[in-house]
């Protein structure tokens, strides 16, 4: 019989949740017994060619190609988690929210005081995703079916709540996983 499969994602996040699932260690080994992962980057597996049963985005999405993974996402697994604070609500990428757009990329690119750049110019290369006017949790741009507080969430919370849903039963996280202090 086919194992479920596992999808996972970073969309405007550090990959730091990605580190933290693997922080479950030697558990690992438990896990890839029981699922296949799929499109991720820890299998570095690009694109969907099959169904997925659980999806894990970590990060917010603050550019149009974030929007077409995380649609891309929704599309192809039944389940589909925002990993992390970033994907919960925008986390660090977002503090530029409050800043208009224009205004974060002449700093980045011109009136920095570190910045480097005779030309002047902001970096428009059709190549590059366009940036969105702010950083969108992911609940914001589709349907997400569960939340995993923290940056990062525990190893102890991706390993539990994972286990759960493989079994086919809700996730019932101790409150030491999902506080905020
Ligand atoms: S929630 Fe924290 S660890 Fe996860 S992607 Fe965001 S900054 Fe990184």
């Amino acid at each position: 019989m086919s194992k479920p499969k596992v999808a996972t994602t970073s969309l405007a996040g550090c990959f730091g949740c990605h580190m933290s699932l693997l922080d479950i260690d030697e558990r690992i080994l438990d896990l890839a017994e029981l699922v296949e992962f799929h499109k991720s980057p820890i299998v570095d597996v690009k694109r969907f060619s099959s169904r997925c049963a659980i999806g894990l985005i970590e990060g917010g999405c603050c550019n149009e190609e974030n929007v077409h993974v995380l649609r891309d996402f929704r599309k192809n697994c039944d389940v589909l988690i925002s990993v992390g604070d970033c994907a919960i609500m925008g986390g660090i990428p977002a503090m530029r929210n409050v800043i208009p757009l224009e205004e974060c990329l002449e700093e980045a690119y011109i009136k920095g005081i570190t910045v480097h750049n005779p030309n002047q110019r902001i970096p428009d290369d059709k190549e590059i995703p366009l940036l969105l006017n702010k950083v969108y949790p992911c609940h914001e741009v589709v349907k997400i079916d569960y939340h995993l507080p923290g940056c990062p969430p525990p190893a102890e919370t991706l390993w539990q709540s994972l286990v759960a849903l493989l079994n086919g039963k809700p996730i019932e996280l101790p409150y030491e996983l999902i506080k905020y202090d």
